[in-house]
C-alpha cells in the first residue's frame, strides 16, 4: 500500500535508501526474465541518501524516497532516452522533460528507463530493439504496449510508480493486461515538453501504479500549465489524492457500440457483470449512451497518427543526434514513416487526412453528447485478451484492432483510466473508465471506488 509506505518513509520507519535498494535488488533478480528496464539510474542510491536528509529536516517533497520508473521516450537529464530504437541507442538526454522536472522537485527518484514498443508504435511490447517485455501477471503472454516496461515494472514490484505515454491506448492497454492501474489524462492536462512524440495531437503523459492512489499522486505532481507547451491547460490542479465526501452515486454510461466491437464475448460478460455490481454497490444508475461513430475510431486514428509520426520523425535525419531513422528502425516504424509520407503526398486531394479529421470531429461530438447525460462511461479496455508472446501477428490490422476501445478517448481528448476487474483464464482484465476532459478528479475517484469494491471480494 503506497499511502502507508509514504507515511512510513515520513516517520522514518523505512528510509529512502532502503526503499530504493529493495527495488534495485528486485530488478537484479527479476529483470533478466521480465526485460522491463533498458537502463538503471546509477545515481539512484545517492539521490535516495539526499532524500533521506531532506526527510530528516522536514523539507522533503511529496514523492520523497519513492522509486519512479520512466518510459524511454521521456527526456531525463543524463539518461539513455532511446525510444527502444537503434536510431537513438546512444542518445543521452541533456535536459529534463517538464514531468520529470516536477517529479524531481518533489524528491521522487528516477530508478530507471523502461522498455517500450519502438517509438511508441505498437500494442504488444514486442517491437523494442532491446527485445520484448514479458507479462509478470500472465506468464507467456504479451504485457501489452507501448508502455510495456512501465506496466511490467509495476506488476513485478520493481518500482512504486511508473510514467508512460498514451497516444491511442499505450498506458491503458498494458495496465489492463498486467493487472495494474493506469491513467491517460485529458489532452493538455500534462505538459508534453520533453516527450519524444508519437503523434503530437494525441500524446499524453500519464501514470501507472499498483493502485489508483499512486496514479492520483503522480497526476497531482505532473499536471498543470507549462511555458514550454502551449497546449497544456492553465487550469487549477485538484488534490486528486484527497478523499472526497460524496454520495458515491454517479451516472454510468454504457455503449452498445463498444459491446458490438468486443470480439471476445467472455470479456463483455465479465465487464458488464462488474459494471452492474459496481452500480448496485454504489447506488449508481446505468444507462445506454449512443456513440454512433466510435466504430470509425481506428480508421480515423491511424491516418492521423501516421502523418504526425512521419512529420515528427523528420528530425531523426542522422545529422544532429541519433542515426537516420529509416536506416535503423524496425518494420512497424518504417511502415508508418512511408505510409505517413504517402498520406501527406496524397493530401492535395484531401484523400485521407482530412477525412480522418472529419471522423475525429464526429467522435468528439459523440462524447460531448454522451457526457450531457452521464458522468462516466465504463467499458472493456481491449476487444481481445493478450496474445501469446512471440505469436506471429502478420497483419498490422490485427495489432491495430487492440486500440478499438482506447483510441476513442485520444481522438476525443477526454481522460480515461484502467483498473483491474478480474481474470479470464488467469489473465488480468482491466475495466476502462472514461470521463470528460479535465475531470480527472471524477475519473480517479471512480477508479478508486471500483478498486475498493474489488478488494473486498478478494
Ligand atoms: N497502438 C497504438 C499505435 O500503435 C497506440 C500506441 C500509443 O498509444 N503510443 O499507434
Amino acid at each position: 500500500m503506497l499511502r502507508e509506505k509514504i507515511a512510513g518513509i515520513r516517520k522514518g520507519k523505512i528510509s529512502a535508501v532502503e526503499n530504493i535498494s529493495g527495488f534495485l535488488k528486485a530488478i537484479k533478480e527479476k529483470d533478466k526474465d521480465v526485460n522491463a528496464f533498458i537502463s538503471i539510474n546509477e545515481k539512484s542510491l545517492e539521490e535516495a541518501e539526499s532524500a533521506d536528509k531532506k526527510i530528516k529536516n522536514g523539507k522533503a517533497g511529496r514523492l520523497a524516497g519513492l522509486a519512479i520508473a520512466v518510459k524511454s521516450n521521456l527526456n531525463v537529464d543524463g539518461m539513455l532516452v532511446s525510444c527502444a530504437s537503434h536510431t537513438l541507442d546512444n542518445y543521452y538526454a541533456t535536459y529534463d522533460a517538464d514531468a520529470i522536472r516536477k517529479i524531481k522537485a518533489e524528491d521522487g527518484i528516477i530508478i530507471g528507463m523502461t522498455n517500450m514498443d519502438e517509438f511508441a508504435c505498437g500494442s504488444s511490447g514486442e517491437s523494442s530493439a532491446y527485445g520484448a517485455t514479458a507479462n509478470p501477471s500472465a506468464p507467456g503472454r504479451i504485457p501489452g504496449g507501448t508502455s510495456s516496461g512501465s506496466a511490467a515494472a509495476i506488476a513485478a514490484g520493481m518500482c512504486d510508480i511508473a510514467l508512460g505515454s498514451d497516444t491511442g491506448g499505450s498506458i491503458r492497454n498494458p495496465a489492463s493486461h498486467c493487472g495494474v492501474a493506469g491513467i491517460k489524462p485529458s489532452y493538455g492536462r500534462v505538459s508534453r515538453f520533453g516527450l519524444i512524440d508519437s503523434a503530437m495531437s494525441f500524446d499524453q503523459i500519464g501514470a501507472l501504479a499498483n493502485e489508483t492512489y499512486g496514479c492520483a499522486l503522480l497526476m497531482e505532481v505532473i499536471s498543470g500549465k507549462s511555458s514550454y507547451d502551449a497546449t497544456a491547460y492553465d487550469a487549477p490542479v485538484p488534490k486528486y489524492t484527497e478523499k472526497v465526501k460524496n454520495d458515491r452515486s454517479i451516472r454510468i454510461g454504457v455503449s452498445r457500440e463498444f459491446e458490438n466491437l468486443c470480439t471476445d464475448a467472455r470479456l463483455n460478460r465479465l465487464i458488464s457483470g462488474k459494471i452492474a455490481e459496481f452500480a448496485s454497490r454504489t447506488g449508481s444508475a446505468t444507462s445506454n449512451v449512443k456513440l454512433k461513430y466510435v466504430d470509425l475510431s481506428i480508421q480515423a486514428y491511424y491516418p492521423i497518427q501516421y502523418v504526425e509520426f512521419f512529420s515528427g520523425t523528420r528530425k531523426f535525419d542522422g545529422k544532429k543526434y541519433g542515426k537516420k531513422i529509416e536506416e535503423n528502425c524496425g518494420e512497424e516504424v518504417l511502415r508508418r514513416i512511408l505510409g505517413g509520407e504517402e498520406i501527406s503526398k496524397a493530401e492535395y486531394r484531401g484523400a485521407h487526412y482530412r477525412k480522418a479529421l472529419a471522423a475525429k470531429g464526429l467522435i468528439v461530438t459523440d462524447f460531448e453528447k454522451a457526457f450531457k447525460t452521464v458522468d462516466v462511461i465504463m467499458l472493456p479496455t481491449t476487444p481481445v485478451l493478450p496474445h501469446k508472446l512471440g505469436e506471429k501477428i502478420t497483419e498490422p490490422r490485427t495489432m491495430y484492432a487492440y486500440d478499438a476501445f482506447t483510441c476513442p478517448a485520444n481522438l476525443a481528448g477526454i481522460c480515461a483510466g484502467v483498473v483491474n476487474a478480474g481474470r479470464i483464464d488467469g489473465i488480468p482484465v482491466g475495466m476502462q473508465i472514461m470521463a470528460p476532459s479535465l475531470r480527472e478528479d471524477l475519473l480517479l475517484r471512480t477508479m478508486s471506488e471500483f478498486e475498493a469494491g474489488e478488494s473486498h471480494q478478494n
